[in-house]
């Protein structure tokens, strides 16, 4: 049986949630089909970090953009809790930014002075300030920034809590739907095939994150996607151990409500396996107890593993494709929980034809890249 909507969303990451929720609320009919289950991908495998600042040394829209979907956070957990009924541990706890080598306390410097004058609340901590802030940290460093506004969430509650709310407003889930291809009709893209049939819409939105360029027959001819694997480990303690999220130049450090820590994250690009290695285990225990000796104490949870889509140049491809009728969300790369929220009102504002900030429009347009070479494009940063 054939199904016609307003919107179709293909992937119920956290993107594609987030999407659905605000086109649903805004009365459009609206789909999102799912190869797996809601959030069975990147958004679960996430430590959850809504870090605005922790990344920025410079400005650029993409700072704008990092800070206004942190903004939305206080007043949209509360609504998403109340419509999907699931909790999603949302605290304003903090992040320290430990310079745990020469350079990297260079670059902090270099980010605390362009936070500094971009009026965020941000502070230098010379090393032996650092215990003030958080007794847990040991180890040697050469000083910290304290970012007083990043928070952080549990990020498959929030995957699932936008789905819920999604739900509430009337949007349709399809899981164990793979869209398989994408179905023309004059030059213009208007459904998709699945082994359940095909769904047809006015605005299609490819929100399948690294998996997006996998979708015949376009693939190659939407913007490039490069997969980066990230292995994370899960501590838990009964007493609380540590209580801001501790970041170092190639580790993090994540406390969560009700006693989980988790510590992440590596990097193997072009990797997509859900394995972990014993490597990878070995990396991040080391470096989080060298920082923070008394997670020696926490008890072992698990392993795991994700993959980040991450875009050539660093910054998301959010609005309409090259081709008509297909709209693409995707590449949030390391930010993809804390970019959800303005995510999904951008999209929806793009879908209407009512967004307005022109600079945002430009910058992550998937079609920015068409015609700048490869080797331009990649190494760019946001
Ligand atoms: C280890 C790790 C730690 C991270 N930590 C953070 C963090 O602290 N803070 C932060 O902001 N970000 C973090 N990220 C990044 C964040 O997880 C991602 O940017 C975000 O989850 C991407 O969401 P998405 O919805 O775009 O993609 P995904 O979550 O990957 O969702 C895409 C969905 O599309 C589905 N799909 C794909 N193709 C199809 C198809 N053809 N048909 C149907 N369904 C399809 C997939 O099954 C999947 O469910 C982390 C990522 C990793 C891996």
């Amino acid at each position: 049986m054939n199904k016609t909507y307003d919107v179709l969303i293909i992937g119920a990451g956290i993107n594609g949630c987030s999407i659905a929720y605000q086109t649903a609320s805004r009365n459009r009919r609206t789909v999102v089909l799912e190869k797996n289950t809601v959030g069975a991908e990147a958004s679960s495998a996430a430590a959850g970090m809504l870090g605005a600042q922790s990344e920025m040394e410079e400005y650029s829209p993409f700072f704008e953009f990092a800070r206004r979907s942190r903004s939305m956070f206080p007043e949209l957990v509360p609504e998403l809790e109340e419509k999907s009924g699931t909790a999603v541990s949302y605290v304003r706890n903090g992040m320290i930014k430990v310079a745990d080598t020469p350079e990297e306390q260079e670059r902090l410097a270099r980010m605390y002075a362009f936070q500094k004058r971009a009026g965020e609340e941000v502070e230098w901590l010379q090393p032996d300030m650092v215990k003030t802030i958080d007794r847990s940290i040991g180890g040697d460093y050469f000083g910290a920034i304290y970012l007083q506004g990043d928070g952080q969430v549990k990020a498959p509650e929030l995957t699932k809590a936008y789905a819920g709310a999604a739900v509430r407003e009337g949007a349709e889930f399809y899981e164990y739907t793979p869209a398989l291809g994408f179905i023309f009709e004059n030059g213009r893209v208007t459904g998709v095939e699945t082994p359940q049939g095909r769904f047809y819409a006015d605005q299609i939105v490819l929100a399948g994150g690294a998996w997006s360029r996998f979708m015949p027959p376009l693939g190659e001819e939407l913007p490039p996607l490069i997969p980066v694997k990230g292995e994370c480990v899960g501590l838990h303690s009964k007493r609380p151990i540590v209580e801001k999220t501790v970041h170092a130049s190639d580790f993090y450090i994540v406390p969560k409500p009700g006693g989980s820590i988790i510590i992440g994250a590596t990097e193997r690009e072009g990797e997509m396996g859900k394995e972990v290695s014993a490597e990878a285990v070995q990396h991040l225990l080391h470096k989080a107890c060298r920082l923070v000796p008394g997670l020696g104490r926490a008890s072992w949870q698990y392993a795991w593993s994700g993959v980040r889509p991450q875009s050539a140049d660093g910054k998301p491809y959010l609005g309409q494709t090259a081709f008509d009728g297909l709209w693409m969300a995707a590449g949030h790369y390391r930010n993809g929980i804390l970019l959800s929220a303005v995510t999904g009102t951008w999209m929806a504002d793009l879908l209407e034809g009512k967004a307005q900030e022109q600079e945002w429009i430009d910058a992550f347009s998937p079609q920015r890249l068409i015609h700048r070479k490869e080797e331009e494009i990649i190494g760019t940063d946001y």
